[in-house]
């Protein structure tokens, strides 16, 4: 371990320095969470694949307490029961709170963890923009919004001074869970520890005062800001936080309002008291959030929509065919793939999006071809009208991409697996060709 780091985080803790010393040498902490979109807590427990105690740190979260491993192979993560989450990291939403119809922005969003977490808890009521200004970590984040089956969402690939100007005024709660210098993954990611620098954690702090600078415009009057890092230096945390209140005397600094963790440090115009830090020894790698509210009025920019696209008639044919109930759904056409979703489909400008709604599929030669997130969605997973279920044989050829010998309606089929869509498939009556995606097969 970096001595001068080691020195930092003697300074920091006093008293509890040798504590922390202590669980350098305990494996990380794991966890994973609920998808409150598909299943209850209650109910994922009682499917008894896992070792699992409630999670301090939210309502839906667990902390792992045995050795599986190979978690995120299970068919149950597989399905989008479950997300996997060091359990600290949960923390940043149960803070910020989201409400069912709330809209909120996370605009350092990948791989997701957070986002799905927000997901789940707006439901198909609110509405998600998910932003990562990474191209590869952008895909990563629409993969799993896309297992979790998120249908209310615009996935945004931006930097945020792009990307906010277009959002002003929009926002119930923003996330801004900022890229740090990540002192609380040491354990997990190596590259945090060999990149750490005095020099580093500085930058880190400058680049985190930018990301709120861009963040605050999108927020209404009364709207909420969380800022969290997953790292413990105050120049990362209570620092940025100081400078952010000195530029915005709108904004208040609130109480986090929950138990778990520690206070912060009193610094500049930060009260300790409010802000919130988790370390090691509060039962989970480590985390740092404050809550921040704005109490002035927030012009906004107006929101366009995108004009509805009359839906083709192949297309129109194919979900009364597939979908018990269509009324409540926007389409939305973009050169052949056709998406939907309950909101109404939102425009920016010159922001690239790498989804909007449920990809429901691409119109090829007058037909529709379904894409995998139309059966993975949680808001049409109790709506399909032709269904199988597979015993654990069958599941074992389907997710191998094998065809599946049996009789069963002609066409396309939702193919579940104890009650939940696992993907889909297309039948002749006697042999259901296989449509699990390629690259999630497992062999
Ligand atoms: N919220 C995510 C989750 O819970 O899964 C983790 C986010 S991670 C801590 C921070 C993210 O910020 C990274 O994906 C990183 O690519 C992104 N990032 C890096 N530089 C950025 C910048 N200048 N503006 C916005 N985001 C940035």
């Amino acid at each position: 371990m970096n001595e001068q780091f080691l020195k930092r985080m003697q300074t920091l803790l006093g008293a509890e320095y040798d504590a922390y010393v202590e669980t350098l040498h305990n494996p990380p902490f794991r966890g994973l969470r609920a998808n409150l979109l598909k299943i209850q807590p209650d109910a994922l427990v009682k499917r008894q694949f896992a070792s699992l105690s409630p999670s301090p740190f939210a309502r839906e979260g667990f902390v792992l307490t045995g050795s599986e491993t190979g978690l995120g192979n299970h068919i149950y993560h597989r399905q989008g029961l479950f997300y996997m989450q060091e359990p600290s990291a949960s923390s940043a939403v149960t803070v910020l709170d989201p409400q069912p119809g709330d809209w909120v922005l996370d605009l350092c969003a990948a791989p997701g963890g957070k986002s799905t977490q927000i997901a789940a808890r707006i439901g198909h009521a609110g509405f998600l923009i998910a932003n990562e200004i990474d191209g590869g970590r952008a895909r990563v984040l629409m993969s799993n919004l896309e297992r979790l089956g998120v249908s209310e969402a615009l996935i945004t690939h931006a930097s945020p001074e792009q990307l906010c100007p277009q959002l002003t005024g929009w926002m119930d709660k923003v996330l801004v869970d900022a890229p740090c210098s990540g002192e609380g993954m040491f354990k997990k990611e190596d590259q945090a520890l060999a990149d750490w620098s005095v020099e580093h954690v500085r930058s880190c702090g400058l680049r985190q005062q930018k990301i709120l600078e861009s963040a605050v415009f999108t927020l209404k009057e009364q709207g909420i800001l969380v800022y969290s890092t997953c790292t413990y230096a105050p120049e990362e945390n209570e620092q940025v936080i100081d400078q952010f209140l000195r530029k915005h005397p709108e904004m208040e600094l609130l109480d986090c309002g929950v138990k778990f963790g520690r206070p912060g440090l009193s610094l500049g115009l930060v009260d300790g008291a409010k802000v919130r830090r988790i370390f090691p020894m509060d039962q989970g790698e480590g985390h740092f959030v404050a809550k921040l509210r704005k109490r002035a009025p927030q012009p906004s920019v107006r929101q366009r929509f995108v004009k509805s696209s009359p839906l083709p008639p192949a297309a129109r044919d194919f979900f009364n065919d597939q979908l018990t109930e269509i009324g409540d759904l926007h389409f939305h056409l973009e050169q052949d793939r056709l998406s939907l979703m309950r909101h109404e489909f939102i425009q920016l400008d010159k922001i690239p999006v790498l989804r909007q709604g449920v990809m429901a599929g691409e119109i090829v030669k007058n037909r529709l071809e379904p894409h995998h997130h139309f059966y993975t969605s949680a808001l049409l997973q109790d709506r399909f009208t032709k269904t199988v279920e597979l015993d654990e044989n069958q599941l074992t050829l389907y997710l191998q991409g094998l065809p599946l010998t049996m009789n069963a309606p002609r066409g396309f089929l939702c193919l579940r697996f104890e009650g939940y869509p696992v993907g889909f498939g297309k039948s002749d009556g006697a042999v259901i060709k296989n449509k699990y995606p390629k690259g999630l097969r497992t062999r």
